[in-house]
């Protein structure tokens, strides 16, 4: 809580600001709220937004982790009460950070570990002026989510380098261990891509 107090004050410069998890929208929340880090001088919880609202402008970079942080996941799921919503919903797609990048956006439902180190390696390698960081029109790392590939036939263009990279250091992937996938690094990720469990009318219960 003290490094967050110290960011969002000014003093503690540069950093990079990553999200996990979707943005939910506190004006739904009532008296209460939905999500909550810390507590403000009257001891009441202060909601994820707020944080972000303090920390986003200050940031030299911000990096969106999953699914949630960057569409919105399946908390945004069909009916979706929370309001939940992905960061750059929140910030808005015209959203700079100091060093005038998008939210850097690493999808995935999980998200790829190797993706996230190798990408925050390169972010420091670009913050220090030594390397470009390509990002697509989505915001991800281009070299990253280059790879794409229909999950069944006459299914949708996935874009995720899982079954190419494996899960973890080439080890494992849904694919290559007789899973399916399930586009979950796409953007409208539950809902756009489950024909397999959604009920159909008059469908099983
Ligand atoms: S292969 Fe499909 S289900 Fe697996 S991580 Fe990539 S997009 Fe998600």
């Amino acid at each position: 809580m003290a490094r967050l107090e110290q960011a969002a004050a000014g003093q503690l410069t540069p950093f990079v600001l990553v999200l996990e998890g979707s943005v939910f929208d506190e004006t739904r929340a009532g008296a209460g709220f939905f999500s909550g880090l810390g507590d403000d001088e009257d001891g009441q919880p202060i909601p994820i937004s707020i944080w972000i609202d303090r920390l986003a402008p200050r940031a030299v970079a911000v990096i969106a982790i999953g699914t949630c942080a960057t569409w919105g996941g399946i908390p945004a799921a069909g009916g979706n009460p929370t309001g939940a919503m992905g960061l750059t919903d929140y910030l808005g797609h015209d959203f700079r950070s100091l060093l005038d990048l998008p939210v850097i956006n690493l999808p995935g439902c999980a998200p790829n570990g190797d993706n996230f180190i190798e990408t925050v390696a390169y972010l420091f390698l670009h913050i220090a002026g030594i390397v470009p960081l390509e990002l697509d029109d989505l915001g991800r790392p281009r070299w990253l989510y280059s790879h794409s590939f229909q999950p069944y036939d006459g299914g949708p263009e996935v874009r995720c380098n899982v079954p190419v990279r494996g899960w973890m250091r080439r080890v494992g992937g849904c694919a290559t261990v007789g899973g399916r996938c399930i586009a979950c690094t796409m953007p409208g990720f539950p809902d756009h891509f489950s024909p397999l469990i959604r009920l159909e009318q008059g469908g099983p219960a």
